[in-house]
């Protein structure tokens, strides 16, 4: 399959820093060493056009945010210090998404070891998120007229504020995302369908809920399917406050992979969060997330290997 990734998604951050910026690395190696991925399905995430950019975000965000000078309130809210080395990565993780659903489109299914930023709105980002990257994507594909309708599958932890206030009332998009309902943010943005679960929720209630909800979305008909897989609702998360394990979270990943396969509608992978301690944890779930992918869509990789 092809799935985009660049060194520059990993940036150096001060010691001591909450987000798990090394995650980055650590599942590209993981993915290549267990063999869940080969080098040559790994394609180098380009920095994305400043004008595709500019279909969800506004220009003096985006200007300001990529020569330094955006207002520093701005900055604490999404958490990470600024630098060239950061707007670099905010522009390959956009770069990398867009790539992904390009070849979604025609190989079926394809990914971005990044992106899932969805906390990020037109002229702010918050919450480590900088670029609406499923926001950007879906709408240059509607502007282009590569697909009519889209559909956004969240199932981070947190509620996907950002990709709601940007898209939300945009007819041509279906927004669905399941969320610690408690937790951050503290004031949720209403997607086309919201389901918020209890702290502590375990695998059994999370997975009953999404088997029940995807029938709903999938009744939009779309022609792609952006899938937010963040990896936070695992039990060991230090966000989360869900109790899901891994098996759990590949389960989850099962249920929309296999939609979509069903379906035969074009499927997008974005990472989305994962904070668990160790870091290892959440590195894991997110390569169970490709051993998943790897599974569901065994004979279209098939296909695509004899095709080399
Ligand atoms: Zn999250």
């Amino acid at each position: 399959m092809t799935v985009f990734y660049s060194d520059s998604y990993t940036v150096q951050l001060p010691p001591g820093h909450r987000f798990p910026m090394q995650k980055y690395r650590m599942l590209r190696d993981a993915l290549l060493e267990q063999g869940v991925l080969r080098q040559d399905e790994l394609h180098e995430a380009r920095p994305v056009a400043i004008g595709a950019l500019e279909l969800a975000h506004s220009r003096h965000y985006i200007s300001s945010f990529c020569d330094g000078s955006v207002d520093p309130k701005i900055v604490r809210r999404i958490g990470i210090p600024w630098s060239e080395s950061f707007v670099r990565r905010s522009l390959a993780s956009v770069g990398g998404t867009l790539a992904a659903a390009r070849a979604a489109l025609k190989q079926g299914v394809a990914g971005n070891l990044a992106g899932g930023t969805h906390h990020a709105f037109r002229d702010y980002g918050e919450g480590y998120c900088v670029f609406n990257d499923i926001a950007v994507a879906a709408l240059a594909l509607l502007a282009e007229g590569a697909v009519r309708r889209v559909v956004v599958v969240d199932l981070d932890v947190h509620q996907g504020n950002g990709t709601a206030a940007i898209l939300g009332n945009d007819p041509r998009m279906f927004t669905f995302s399941i969320h610690g309902q408690k937790n951050f943010p503290f004031t949720k943005i209403p997607s086309t369908l919201d389901v918020g679960v209890e702290d502590g929720t375990d695998d059994a209630t999370y997975l009953a809920l999404l088997s029940e909800a995807l029938p709903r979305v999938l009744r939009f008909s779309p022609d792609i399917i952006f899938y937010q897989g963040g990896v936070d609702p695992l039990h060991t998360d230090t966000l989360g406050r869900l109790r899901l394990t891994h098996n759990g979270l590949m389960q989850r990943d099962r249920m929309v992979m296999e939609a979509a396969h069903t379906h035969e509608i074009p499927l997008v992978l974005t990472l989305g969060g994962g904070y668990a301690n160790p870091i290892t944890d959440t590195v894991e779930a997110h390569v169970g997330t490709y051993r998943m992918v790897k599974e569901v869509f065994k004979p279209e990789m098939e296909v695509d290997s004899r095709g080399r």
